[in-house]
């Protein structure tokens, strides 16, 4: 018998939720996570009092009830909304695309107005039948004003290629309304931890031995004696030595400042959405919690090429790198002894609901 049960490879939100489960069945894990800290992308930094997500704004939205109740069973969550604001060439404008928005586009003031409206610019497109890249998906759904102000800028500068050159489906999680509602997202419920996410995360992980500082390509031979089963959550290409090519990601970097003033811009989210300026977001994370403070925290975020020693944060999924997935996945369902979940080794983008639904999906299989 092997000194663990489970060897986890990587602390984020599927790693620890994972690991939650096995402990409590009373298996014997091991979790090594190769940064300095637990939580993967939704860690927070604590400044003065302000959680600052640290690898982007992070809100917890879902329609899912039993993922709602398992993640606030674990910490209280707060009932944050999320309702950012596009600045275009120093205008503010309501997201996501609703009646507040179109009205300061246009002045109209009713949805059948509205609709009008949308009708007249989407007719330009009328011959455009299977949308090919995601300017024509987008000029199809929204037509040529919401195109140009809120999405070709913002989406050329956050995935470095022209909107004609990325996949339809990107834009298809844009809600779209015709009610005077700037919440951001339609799920049942949402919010953000009180206190921030390390709470989770840390709740998650109460009772597992975590070996942080620890990547497990140091030593592979080491890490694969430790436990009967391996569940990695790391890169997948990277896991079965890039023999099919590697996986393209995009990255961001961040640049957190904090101000001495105690309100910067009134919202936890505004996006910038034309080409010129160079970051995609600024977040204002006392706005998340209300977190009453004289000073606040900024971050601009800045889109950003993939390297090595970079943060892998989208996948590309493009025809090319879901060919090269196909094949791991081929590869890893053949391997009985390592599970591969998360959003690295599923090469996805997962939110985090997904996440946690996925690592309960994963362990009841195990369980039956
Ligand atoms: P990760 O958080 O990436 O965790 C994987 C962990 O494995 C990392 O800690 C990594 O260091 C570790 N690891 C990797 N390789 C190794 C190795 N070789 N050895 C040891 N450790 C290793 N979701 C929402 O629901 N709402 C949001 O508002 C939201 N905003 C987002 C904003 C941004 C900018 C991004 C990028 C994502 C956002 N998400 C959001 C998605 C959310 O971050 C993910 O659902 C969640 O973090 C996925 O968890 P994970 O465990 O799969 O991956
Ligand atoms: N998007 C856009 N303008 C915006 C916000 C989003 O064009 O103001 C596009 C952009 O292509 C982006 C996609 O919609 O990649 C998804 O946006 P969302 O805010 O859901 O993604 P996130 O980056 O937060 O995961």
């Amino acid at each position: 018998m092997k000194q663990y049960d489970y060897l986890i490879v990587g602390a984020g939100l599927f790693g620890a939720v994972f690991a939650h489960e096995a402990r409590k069945a009373g298996k014997r894990c091991l979790v090594i996570e190769q940064r300095s800290h637990v939580g993967g992308n939704i860690y927070c930094d604590n400044v003065e009092g302000i959680n600052v997500h640290k690898y982007g704004a992070h809100i917890f939205h879902t329609s899912n009830k039993e993922v709602w109740d398992y993640v606030n069973s674990l910490v209280p969550f707060n009932r944050f909304t999320n309702s950012p604001m596009a600045c275009y060439k120093g205008e503010l404008y309501n997201l996501p695309f609703n009646m507040n928005t179109f009205n300061r586009l246009w002045g109209v003031k009713t949805p059948a107005e509205a609709q009008a409206k949308i009708a007249e610019q989407r007719a330009e497109y009328s011959s455009i039948a299977e949308p090919a890249n995601l300017e024509e998906q987008a000029l199809t759904l929204c037509g040529k004003d919401i195109y140009e102000r809120f999405i070709k800028g913002y989406t050329e500068k956050q995935w470095g290629r022209l909107a004609t050159e990325l996949p339809p489906f990107i834009i298809k999680r844009i809600p779209f309304r015709f009610t005077y509602d700037n919440n951001y997202f339609n799920d049942d419920f949402q919010g953000v931890p009180i206190g921030g996410y390390n709470k989770l995360i840390d709740a998650l992980l109460a009772g597992v031995e975590v070996l942080l500082d620890t990547d497990y390509f140091a030593d592979r031979d080491k890490w694969n004696g430790m436990a009967d089963k391996m569940l990695f959550t790391g890169c997948i290409d990277q896991y079965f030595d890039y023999r099919f090519g590697r996986l393209s990601y995009r990255s961001l970097r961040f640049d957190t400042k904090q101000l001495a003033e105690e309100n910067f811009q009134g919202a936890a989210v505004i996006n910038y959405t034309e080409r010129e300026v160079p970051y995609t977001r600024v977040i204002e994370h006392k706005h998340f919690e209300s977190t009453p403070s004289p000073i606040t925290v900024v971050t601009y975020e800045y889109p950003d090429d993939y390297e090595d020693g970079k943060v892998p944060y989208y996948p590309v999924n493009d025809a090319r790198n879901s060919e090269i997935y196909a094949k791991y996945k081929e590869l890893a369902a053949a391997d009985e002894s390592v599970l591969f979940g998360g959003r690295l080794a599923q090469y996805t983008y997962a939110d985090m609901d997904d996440t946690v639904e996925a690592a309960l999906a994963l362990w009841s299989k195990i369980k039956e």
